[in-house]
């Protein structure tokens, strides 16, 4: 099928995207990689009068250093954030994550920001950003704003991102500290979305006690989630104390799962709270290895 008729427009400024947004409001959509958009558009399943195309606007693209953390532009596309020194070194999550989101043609195009706006719950972004306490920054005619993850998601394809602003990066802070971390998740076929996944970073004080743990879960809930019950539990153990599957399974309580054809609820439940376990096993096993400690 196609789009019904719209009005393309390709402003090449930041301060043009958000004049459009605000003169076209509910009418306008930004569009980024085209890779959730473009389909649903074609498909009818959604239709705007206005498209604004990002792809032009140079300032959002690109990853710098930031504070000792990262920003990330949110046209920055995933096949750059996934093969990003920066990034490798700063944000090992995310760039563990990457690899994860459809297939590399996919990744060619779809943009960071995209992934985070879409706020798809089954989504890899979503659910790292959130684990690592990242920020989004905003922007709109009436100026710029930052948003927390944990304020961001607010309920399924929902976010804070109103109809007049413009997501415009990601931040992320740094992990200045002994630390580990992992990503997996199960799904069906390489490069379909997940049915369930986790994000986990653990960090430790020079003793080797975890003094910092960010568990983040996708596909498991109506948004992104963090497993605070795991969080709580895994702070101020030594690495070497702590028992990964035993705590792994307390994620459970923190999901809010739906059953759909892909899986039921339950499964989701009982596959996340065990592969939580598991990645969090690999995240303890990597602070072991880089400090000598466990
Ligand atoms: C076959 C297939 C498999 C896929 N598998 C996965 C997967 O496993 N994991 C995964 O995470 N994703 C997957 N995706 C989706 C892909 O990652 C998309 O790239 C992503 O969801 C949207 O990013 P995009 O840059 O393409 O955004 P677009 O499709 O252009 O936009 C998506 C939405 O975000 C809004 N938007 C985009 N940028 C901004 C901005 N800067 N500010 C405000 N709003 C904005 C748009 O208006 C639109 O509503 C898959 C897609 C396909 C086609």
């Amino acid at each position: 099928m196609k789009p019904a008729p719209f009005e393309y427009h390709a402003p090449e400024t930041v301060a043009d995207v958000v004049s459009l947004l605000a003169e076209h409001g509910d009418d306008a959509k930004p569009l980024a990689g085209g890779q959730s958009l473009v389909p649903m558009l074609a498909m009818r399943l959604t239709r705007f009068e206005h498209i604004v195309d990002l792809n032009r606007v140079d300032e959002l693209f690109g990853v710098e250093s930031d504070n000792g953390g990262v920003r990330i532009g949110a046209m920055t596309r995933q096949a750059a954030v996934e093969t990003d020194a920066i990034v490798a070194e700063r944000v090992p999550l995310l760039h563990l994550a990457t690899p994860h989101i459809g297939h590399f043609q996919i990744r060619n195009r779809g943009t960071i920001g995209g992934s985070v706006a879409h706020a798809d719950p089954a989504s890899e972004y979503p659910a790292v950003i959130l684990a690592l306490d990242g920020t989004a920054e905003i922007a709109s005619a009436s100026g710029t704003r930052e948003v927390p993850a944990a304020e961001f998601f607010e309920s399924t394809f929902m976010t804070a991102v109103a109809s007049d602003e413009l997501l415009t990066a990601l931040r992320f802070p740094a992990w200045d500290q002994p630390a580990g971390f992992a990503f997996d998740e199960i799904a069906r076929r390489s490069g379909d979305f997940a049915l369930a996944g986790a994000a986990v970073g653990i960090g430790t004080d020079s003793g080797g006690r975890i003094n910092r743990a960010a568990v983040g879960m996708l596909g498991v809930g109506p948004t992104p989630l963090r497993a605070s019950s795991v969080e709580t539990a895994l702070m101020g153990l030594a690495v070497a104390d702590a028992d990964p599957a035993e705590i792994g399974r307390l994620a459970a309580d923190d999901m809010d799962p739906i059953g759909d054809v892909h899986a039921s609820a339950e499964y989701r439940r009982r596959a996340g709270s065990t592969l939580v376990g598991r990645v969090l096993a690999d995240a303890l096993a990597q602070v072991t290895t880089e400090d000598g400690n466990g």
